[in-house]
This record gives structure tokens, sequence and C-alpha cells, in this order.
């Protein structure tokens, strides 16, 4: 059974005509599915009742289990989802005045290796498809009965080395016939996969590109993110400037404070002189707590004064809110799950 969700409207129109069918059903399909929401072929009234036997017959709309969800002291929910096969992800949904933001997994673990996240402790399963990564967004919208205004490609995995199924996934999201998200409203964080950075840069898609930067040299940022021994601070900064140049568009940095590990004033200094010029946004992340992790959180003293000199130093810089920590819903706290 084929998951129609994982069709993005232009690949749906085509895979009808190849089942024989007018490529205007798939805009009907597209409909009922994100704007209807509905959960089952039957309820698409408009289809011919021999197009809806063929849909139920050969295509799945993959609607997700709620296993478990969680509530925050903040308002923030945790979701545990049965992908229906085995395996179970986490996604999460953060509100803050009228915004209300999906935080999206886009792998079944994650290979990145990062010391400081839960997500990667355990052994990697697969990518999610564009359907599973989108399903998450119907199941928690679903379940709140309201619409969501912000994706963030935040949770379990590393986006980018999901590229096609994160992108196909983001064109659904996007599109005003799909979920009607505005690309501005929608951002993609990586560890820093420097060919994908510039595959982005060259999709024309206008969401916004976090960077996952933490360290601002070779020796402590390879110490946190193994990844970095792949692509080097030098390599993943050029390419950040190839990525401003070509889509003119502003990156988000993400340094998740460590006491003592990435914290004091000479971090700062040297984030400043990385970052000097370019078009840029520092996010600072106060480090969330994992099972045997060795980092810890900074005091907030010392949050507060490294991005104050950030600030007096021509970076903007500011402070990512706490949400959900009590749940484990926080930054670098999410993980897969098996099903038993
Ligand atoms: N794999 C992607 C996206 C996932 S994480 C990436 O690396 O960017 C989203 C952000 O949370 C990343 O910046 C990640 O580095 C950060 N993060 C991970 N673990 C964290 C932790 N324990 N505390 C704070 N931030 C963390």
């Amino acid at each position: 059974m084929k998951n129609i969700k994982n069709y993005n409207l232009e690949d749906l129109k085509q895979e009808l005509v190849s089942i024989g069918e007018k490529t205007y059903r798939a805009e009907q399909i597209f409909k009922w599915i994100y704007v209807d929401k509905v959960n089952t072929f039957e309820e698409m009234t408009n289809l011919s009742l021999d197009l809806r036997k063929k849909l139920e017959e050969n295509y799945t709309l993959c609607n997700f289990n709620i296993i478990k969800k969680q509530e925050s002291v903040d308002g923030t929910k945790k979701y545990l989802f049965d992908v229906l096969d085995g395996n179970a992800i986490e996604t999460v949904l953060m509100e803050y005045n009228s915004w209300k933001t999906i935080c999206v997994s886009s792998q079944i673990g994650c290979r990145m290796g990062c010391k400081f996240c839960a997500s990667t402790g355990i052994p990697f399963i697969r990518n999610l498809t564009s359907g599973e990564i989108v399903e998450q967004i119907l199941a928690v919208e679903q379940d709140i009965q309201d619409k969501v205004s912000n994706i963030v490609f935040m949770g379990i995995g590393e986006p980018l080395d999901n590229y096609d199924n994160v992108i196909k996934a983001i064109k659904i999201i996007n599109n005003p016939k799909g979920l009607n998200i505005g690309a501005r409203h929608i951002s993609v964080s990586t560890s820093g996969l420097v060919p994908r950075i510039y595959d982005l840069a060259n999709e024309n898609i206008q969401c916004t590109l976090s960077i996952s930067l933490h360290a601002t040299n070779d020796e402590k940022r390879s110490s946190m993110m193994p990844v970095n021994n792949l692509y080097n601070v030098k390599e993943l900064m050029k390419a950040c400037k190839d990525y401003i140049k070509i889509t003119n568009k502003r990156i988000s940095f993400e340094y998740a404070l460590a006491k003592d590990n990435n914290d004091n004033l000479e971090d700062a200094k040297e984030l400043v002189n990385l970052l000097k010029g370019m078009l840029c946004h520092v996010n600072l992340i106060p480090i969330n707590k994992i099972e045997n992790g060795k980092y810890i959180k900074s005091s907030n003293e010392n949050i507060i004064k490294f991005r104050d000199y950030l600030n007096e130093h021509g970076i903007v810089a500011t402070i990512r809110r706490e949400l959900g920590s009590d749940i484990d819903a926080a930054c670098g706290q999410l993980r897969r799950k098996s099903l038993e």
C-alpha cells in the first residue's frame, strides 16, 4: 500500500494519471486531506464510488495513533506517535502568545552522534517519509482542533540527512492547497551537512535555515559534534556565507550553552569574530540535561552576559525560551521508541 500523504500535489496528479484518472482529482483529494482533514477515503464524497474503492484498495492515509500525550506546566505538549511499523517518534507542540509551533521529527533515530543530544544515543532505524513528516502535523492539528502557525524541523533526526523527503514535506506544508503554512514560518535546523546546505540554497524555498553551531573552533566543536570531523568550522562558515549570498536570507545560528565548556567570554569573543558582518541571528539555548550527558547548563547570569556581549558587539542574539523541559520535550530531549 502506498501512503497517499507521500505525494506533493504535482506528484499526486501524475500518480492519478497513471491509474487512469483526471488530474483535477488530485486537487480534490489534497483538499480532503489537508483542508477538510478527513481520515478515510470514504468521506471524500465528491469522488466517484469507483475511485474511492480504488484508493482504499491501493493507498493508505497513514493515520498515526497517539500512544502517549504529555503536557508541561508551560502548556507545551509532547506526543508519542505510533508510526505503524513497530516504532514510535516524538513530536512537540509549543504555544506562545498566539503562535502555535510544531517541532517535527525527520528520522527514526539520528546518525549525527552529538554528545549532548538524546535523539542520537540509540541506534538509527530509518528516514521518515514525507507523508510521515506531514502526518505529525495533521495528527496534532486534529488533536487540538486548531491550525498551527509554524513548523520547525528540530525534533528527532537530522533533516538534511533525509533531504529529499524533507523537501517534499516542506512543499506539502507550504502549498496553499496543502497545509498552507508560509515558508517564512518553516525552519530547518542542521548540524552542518555542507553539501546539503548548498542544495537547500538552490531550492528556491523561502524557509529559514538554522545551523547548530555550538562551538567556534574545530577542537571544541568536534568534541561536541562528530559531524565537525566531516565538515569543519571553516567549510561550514563558507557554506553559510554562500547560502546567504545565494538566497539573500538571514541564517539563524543555534548555540547551546554548557557550563565551563563553551560559555565564557573568550567563546563569545570568538563567536563575534566568526559571525561579524554576516546576515545572521544567534539563538542561545540553555543546554538541557539528558540522561548520561556530561554537559551542565550555564548559569542564567552567564547566559545573559553571553547574550549581552554578542549584542554589544554587533551580533543580534536572543535566548531561546525553555519550553517543555519538565516532560523531556525541550531541545535535545526527544528520543525514538520501540513498541513491543
Ligand atoms: N539535527 C538537527 C535538528 C535537531 S535539534 C540539528 O542538529 O540542528 C534542534 C536543536 O537542539 C539543535 O540546535 C541541537 O543542536 C539542539 N540541541 C540538541 N541537544 C540539546 C540539548 N541537550 N540542549 C539544548 N539544545 C540541544
